[in-house]
């Protein structure tokens, strides 16, 4: 039994229509699903992703309308590594994203830089088998585009206290790096620890909620007992309509979710018009006059362009 790489990553944004702007307008994903969050459904929870919605590519988030900024501390994701295909992609990127006023630092195969909140990303030059998760987008070229998530890195001060329950749920310590793996039959996606800085860590806008690694649907009820021989203590499965979930803390402090490959964003939209409407799973369906007097309506660049 091994997880598939990374499911989603959810962080928080004060802003949802910067945040749209951004993520569908700069960096090309597509917003794939317009949904509130189920355990506060006075506000929006984007997904952003491929074309089709892949689990591998999916950056979610929490709005909290005018939250200040966090930052990122021991015990959190301070950033998330995206794939890309060439060194000539991160030229694209680095003139791209320099026109959009956003600062970039060429590293080693990597492109750093931090969304408009401050959200840390590290474009990295990737070969691999895994499928490349891919959006459309005008301006865009396809070889350029974003392609999937990598990894993430999370700040800890003693990650070796994370060994135990990550060996239990099937990660790998790979090579020079350091990261750990967690690989199954399609994708493979890295963890990776870094020194704590010396400032505490604050929850808020521009930072990682949680990480959810990939499970098939049959494996899932598994997971949580072997979260429990890690010595974690999952929730009870939870049914997020688009997927089933629990959730638990790894010991360096960075919230865990484990999620199901399926039944996926296509379940209550097309293809076609994903994330166009807002979407309600059925539990909140009741709440849809209220919500939709509530929310602040999104203008998303990609149909604007159409
Ligand atoms: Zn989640």
């Amino acid at each position: 039994m091994k997880l598939e790489g990374i499911h989603h990553i959810t962080a928080i944004t004060a802003d949802g229509q910067e945040n749209v702007d951004f993520y569908v307008g700069v960096l090309g994903l597509r917003l794939v699903k317009k949904t509130v969050n189920q355990d506060d459904p006075s506000v929006y929870h984007l997904f952003f992703a491929d074309e089709r919605g892949s689990a591998g590519a999916d950056l979610t988030f929490f709005e909290f309308p005018g939250a200040p900024e966090g930052r990122a501390g021991d015990g959190m994701v301070h950033q998330i590594g995206w794939r890309v295909a060439s060194e000539d992609a991160l030229d694209f990127w680095a003139g791209r994203l320099g026109d959009a006023g956003i600062d970039t630092l060429r590293g080693d195969g990597g492109l750093v830089f931090a969304d408009p909140e401050g959200l840390g990303h590290e474009l990295r030059v990737v070969q691999t088998p895994d499928e490349p998760l891919v959006a459309e987008h005008p301006e865009i070229p396809p070889e350029y585009a974003l392609r999937g998530f990598d990894g993430v890195r999370a700040y800890a001060g003693a990650p070796e206290r994370s060994e135990p329950l990550l060996e239990a749920l099937g990660f790998e310590r790979g090579g020079e790096s350091g990261e750990w793996e967690a690989r199954g039959e399609s994708r493979g996606g890295l963890l990776g620890y870094d020194a704590p800085p010396g400032e505490r860590g604050l929850g808020g806008a521009g930072t990682v909620h949680h990480v959810a690694w990939a499970s098939t649907i049959d494996e899932h009820e598994a997971w949580r007992g072997k979260a429990m021989e890690g010595g974690a203590h999952p929730t009870p499965v939870i049914d997020r309509f688009y997927f089933r979930s629990i959730y638990f803390r790894e010991p360096s402090g960075v919230l865990f979710e484990i999620a199901t490959l399926g039944p996926g964003f296509t379940v209550d939209e097309p293809l076609e018009t994903l994330g166009e409407k807002l979407s309600l799973p059925p539990a909140l369906g009741h709440l849809r006059e209220r919500v939709e007097a509530t929310v602040k309506p999104l203008r998303n660049p990609r149909q604007v362009r159409t």
